[in-house]
């Protein structure tokens, strides 16, 4: 099975790798940040609370991102799944391992890529012209790469201490093709 999470800081590369691997083992992407990003086009109440926390690099609550998480996974995640941007905080990693236990399902493989954050400031900055995406602003940028290194990557941490045999650390300074190789390896591998 190939129920898989990549974790990473913004910038690092995960979403690009995630859709790529997507493609390849046709299992359903799940980019938490796409899915918020497509529900700002509503423009209702949650749309607007949404935008401001999000332009803003605040993390949105855990009720909103566990609900919407579980909803699609009971629609879309029967053979397998790639989680992307989820989960960020310890509260979501207990309610996905519940979830999953529930479910008699389990994760399968987790990549950590990893990059300084003076090669995010420059790839998110770059990113920013391609796709106007509000919350990747220079000032905006600090606060995401806060929220990371205050609560992701405690939840990094806990995945790497309880699942070392799966987990694998990913070097994100390297070509996109590279990275994907490396990935491949260990998917074929194991
Ligand atoms: P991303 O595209 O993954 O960088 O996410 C963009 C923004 O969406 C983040 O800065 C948060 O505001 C929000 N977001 C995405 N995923 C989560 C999550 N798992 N928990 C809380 N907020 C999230």
């Amino acid at each position: 099975m190939f129920n898989i999470i990549f974790f990473g800081p913004p910038g690092a590369g995960k979403g690009t790798q995630a859709k790529i691997i997507s493609n390849l083992l046709n299992v359903p992407h799940l980019s938490t940040g796409d899915i918020l990003r497509k529900k700002l086009l509503d423009k209702d109440d949650l749309a607007s609370e949404l935008r401001s926390i999000m332009s803003s690099g605040n993390l949105v609550s855990d009720e909103i991102l566990n609900s919407i998480v579980s909803a699609r996974l009971k629609i879309e995640a029967n053979g397998g799944f790639i989680l992307d941007g989820y989960p960020r905080t310890l509260d979501q990693a207990k309610y996905l391992d519940n979830y999953l236990s529930e479910n008699s399902n389990s994760i399968d493989y987790i990549f950590n890529i990893n990059l300084d954050f003076k090669f995010l400031k420059n790839r998110i900055l770059k990113r920013s012209s391609e796709e106007s995406r509000e919350d990747d602003k220079i000032d905006v940028i600090e606060t995401r790469y806060n929220e990371y290194i205050n609560s992701t990557k405690k939840v990094s941490k806990l995945y790497k201490d309880n699942y070392s045999r799966i987990f694998y650390e990913i070097d994100g300074s390297s070509k996109i093709e590279e990275i994907t190789q490396k990935i491949k390896q260990i998917l074929k591998k194991t």
